[in-house]
């Protein structure tokens, strides 16, 4: 009995168990179908999203075309409405010119009274605004206007050059044939240098008679121009151009002016550097304009020393510049065409010396340089260069130099230049002032 009372209680207790464990895997299977539950739950809220968003993009690309096609739709009406309001506008002109059309003359006369009386009244405001404006200018100080237009009155302009350049090239200035013939009234009778100065005096008088060129060679055209302030140095170079060309077609200039490089002539006396023009401003209110046709012989035979010249004893001061200058007389005789005038600068460099000796080839022969000791030397010169016996065209006599005139300028301690410039008998210089008009006021010299 009580074994079978405790098989009983172990069966018991193995049913238990087996219930206890039924109950368990209840438990795990609830569980798992519970996770299940909650993964199939999170996938679905993820493709309801995903389907949110699918639908809002869809939404927003649905907006954009449709604001696109409203977008579309506006232009297409703007188009529209500027169409019609041109065929509006059309039509309304060809409505105002049938109107014109069919307007009876008095109507039109009307009109044109009308409009009269409007353009007369526009006229009057107009000549009152002009009245006070030129009421207001005279009362304000009066602006400084251009003096000397190049441009304004280029005909004048070209003429006055045109001139001026017939004139130089014909016509010696009275200065130089005074002192041609002095020296011509000095020389002995019958001798080679006395049949020169008579040639010479022949020349001048034959060109003047002519209006010929004095020389075959026309020379370097070299332009000296003092202006006011403003004035248009561009315009006016460009009217002096024209001039040369002119005087080179009608023949007061030679066909003088060649391409260093190819030897070309453009027969027209215009090209790099040629004509030389030299602007200076001053504080006068006047155009003066002064030309020299510098031979190229004389031009050869110019010289530049630099102080101190061992070889010719020539320190730094005015014996040595004596020295100098009476070296480039002796070694210019048979060439250059004498008798001559020299152009001496003391100074400056290598470029503003030679500049300024051509300079001073526009001073008057019988004027007195105002620094005394070079009035002096200037006499010196020309004094003793004619006892040298070179003479006209180095003929020998009296008469080497027809003068000589010596400028200064600053130069560098290092420095002491004295530059020559050599002018032939053929001393072509002239100059005119102009008028406000560009035509010739009166002449230099
Ligand atoms: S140097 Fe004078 S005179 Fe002699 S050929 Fe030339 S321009 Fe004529």
């Amino acid at each position: 009995m009580a074994k079978k009372k405790a098989t009983k209680k172990v069966a018991k207790k193995a049913t238990k168990k087996a219930t206890n464990k039924k109950a368990t895997k209840k438990k795990a299977a609830k569980k798992k179908t519970a996770k299940k539950k909650t993964a199939k739950k999170k996938t679905a809220k993820k493709a309801t999203k995903k389907k949110v968003a699918k639908k809002a993009t869809k939404k927003k690309v649905t907006k954009k075309a449709t604001k696109k096609k409203v977008a579309k739709k506006a232009t297409k009406k703007k188009v529209a409405k500027k169409k019609t309001a041109k065929k509006a506008t059309k039509k309304k002109t060809a409505k105002k010119k049938t109107a014109k059309k069919n307007i009876t003359p008095q109507k039109t006369k009307n009109r044109v009274v009308k409009r009269k009386a409007t353009t007369k009244k526009v006229a009057k405001k107009s000549t009152k605004k002009s009245t006070k404006k030129t009421a207001k200018k005279a009362t304000k100080k009066t602006t400084p206007q251009l003096s000397f237009d190049p441009k304004a009155h280029s005909a004048n302009l070209f003429d006055s050059l045109l001139e001026l350049i017939r004139m130089t090239s014909a016509e010696l200035p009275n200065d130089v044939q005074k002192v041609i013939l002095e020296a011509l009234e000095r020389e002995e009778k019958n001798t080679s240098a006395e049949y020169a100065m008579n040639i010479i005096k022949a020349n001048i008088e034959l060109a003047m008679k002519k209006s010929q060129p004095l020389c075959q060679d026309t020379g370097t055209i070299l332009f000296f121009v003092e202006h006011p302030a403003g004035f248009r140095q561009g315009d006016f170079t460009k009217v002096v151009h024209k001039a040369v060309i002119k005087a080179t077609e009608i023949g007061y200039l030679r066909q003088n002016s060649v391409d260093s490089l190819t030897g070309e002539n453009k027969c027209m006396n215009v090209g790099p550097g040629h004509p030389d023009i030299h602007f200076h401003e001053h504080d006068k209110d006047t155009v003066e304009i002064r030309l020299v046709l510098k031979g190229g012989g004389c031009e050869n035979v110019g010289a530049q020393y630099a102080l101190p010249h061992t070889e010719l004893g020539a320190g730094r001061d005015l014996d040595g510049v004596r020295k100098v200058i009476l070296d480039a007389v002796q070694k210019a005789q048979g060439k250059g065409c004498g008798p001559g005038v020299l152009g001496v600068t003391i100074g400056g460099d290598r470029g503003s010396g030679y500049v300024h000796s051509k300079e001073q080839l526009l001073r008057r022969l019988d004027d007195e340089n105002t620094i005394e000791d070079l009035a002096t030397l200037e006499k010196d010169i020309v004094s003793t260069a004619n006892e040298l016996g070179i003479g006209p065209m180095g003929f020998g006599g009296k008469t080497t130099l027809l003068g000589c005139k010596i400028g200064v300028l600053n130069r560098l301690p290092a420095s002491y230049f004295v530059s020559i410039s050599y002018m032939c008998w053929a001393y072509r210089r002239h100059g005119i002032v102009l008028k406000k008009d560009n035509s010739i006021s009166k002449t230099l010299y």
